[in-house]
């Protein structure tokens, strides 16, 4: 079976890589050269249920299913290491939001029914998790959740795919695509299925796709010495910190309903320091090594859908999710292709979805 894919941000990527193990012959498509879309910006968060506090249970569960199997079996098959650290995250909250902290207390006890996805920190466990975190008296931890390096994951990706044969088309606008067939400015190219990947490209096919703008900060701070990543609730952000190793850390996001993708403002910027610098004083002396923005591909019910005809599927609305949930979001396109019944993990994910898995 011939594929041709469209778009190479996360989810065409690993669509890629699943189609070729299952012995499919893949073409890759993308407008652009370089890795400059909503993938390669991206922090890397995997975790699942802490998300829960505002994602829909669905979220979860694909985002469980793709930390537990499928990210330690694709890392397994890549040649160059990876940094996928599996060491929990932490959330923790300022003194004065109280009620959000209640908030978030309340949804993860309602929500994740199975307590041993978290556990209730007092002050001195926390501190045996996290020495540096001695200003905080409480936390949440979720000892499965996980994190992943976004960049280093895309370029192995690409490099496996290369080494693979897989033919790329880089720099090459997609002007249209219809069951099996992929039409560029110069060409025509038929296959036995098209794979529309394209995130924000594809708003003809998905008409409520929206932009949600994220920027975040990446720091070096040599005085800072956090294991796992912490969230910090806030009232109106979801502010993150992720250690990555020599000591760099990611500082984010910003959620801008707009699609701009203009350098980070002064105000994400001073928030997000902020953030920073009151969770560790040791950011103060951080340096600020890059700044990076983009925006997420977002559908009207925050989730993401599979659009199918014969011959074309559409996969968009990763949201904030994508390297969380796109994992399983591939597993469930290969099921469809792999069974032909009615045997779907997601039966939501999926529009025509009776047509899909029908003989
Ligand atoms: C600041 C920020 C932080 C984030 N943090 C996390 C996180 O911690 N964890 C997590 O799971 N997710 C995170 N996300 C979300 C995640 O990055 C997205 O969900 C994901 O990147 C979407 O992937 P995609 O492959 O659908 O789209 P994209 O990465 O946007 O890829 C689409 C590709 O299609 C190409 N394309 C579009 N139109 C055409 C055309 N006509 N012809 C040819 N090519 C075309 C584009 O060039 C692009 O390469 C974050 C996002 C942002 C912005």
């Amino acid at each position: 079976m011939q594929a041709g894919i469209v778009g190479m941000g996360i989810m065409g990527r690993l669509l890629a890589f699943a189609l070729h193990n299952a012995g499919w012959q893949v073409s890759l498509f993308d407008e652009h050269q370089a890795d400059n879309n909503c993938s390669s910006t991206a922090a890397g968060l995997l975790t699942p249920f802490s998300e829960c506090d505002k994602a829909d249970p669905l979220i979860c569960r694909l985002g469980q299913e793709s930390v537990t199997t499928h990210w330690p079996n694709i890392l397994k098959q890549l040649t160059e290491p990876i940094y996928f650290q599996q060491a929990g995250c932490l959330v923790v909250h300022h003194p004065h939001d109280k009620a959000e902290w209640q908030h978030f207390s309340q949804r993860i006890n309602s929500k994740l029914v199975a307590k041993d996805y978290f556990q209730h920190l007092s002050k001195e466990t926390l501190i045996e998790l996290e020495p540096e975190l001695n200003k905080f008296t409480t936390a949440y931890y979720f000892p499965d959740e996980a994190q992943i390096d976004c960049q280093s994951i895309m370029n192995s990706l690409k490099k496996y795919l290369q080494a693979q044969g897989i033919t790329f088309f880089f720099n090459t606008r997609v002007t249209s695509l219809a069951t099996r067939q992929i039409v560029t400015q110069s060409k025509i190219y038929k296959f036995d299925y098209v794979f529309d990947c394209r995130g924000m490209g594809a708003r003809t096919v998905f008409k409520d796709l929206r932009a949600v703008r994220g920027e975040l900060m990446h720091l070096y701070a040599p005085e800072v010495q956090l294991q796992r990543p912490i969230r910090f609730l806030h009232p109106r952000y979801s502010l993150y910190i992720i250690p990555r190793p020599e000591n760099n850390y990611l500082i984010g996001a910003s959620e801008v309903e707009s699609e701009d993708y203009s350098p980070i403002s002064v105000r994400t910027s001073l928030e997000l320091l902020t953030a920073a610098y009151y969770v560790h004083s040791g950011f103060a002396e951080a340096r600020i090594i890059e700044t990076k923005t983009h925006c997420r591909p977002t559908l009207a019910s925050h989730l993401p859908s599979i659009d199918y005809q014969d011959g074309l599927i559409a996969v968009n609305g990763l949201y904030r999710h994508g390297y969380l949930i796109a994992p399983a979001l591939v597993e469930e396109i290969l099921r469809a292709f792999k069974t032909k019944q009615q045997d779907s993990y997601y039966p939501e994910l999926w529009k025509s979805y009776d047509q899909c898995f029908s003989e």
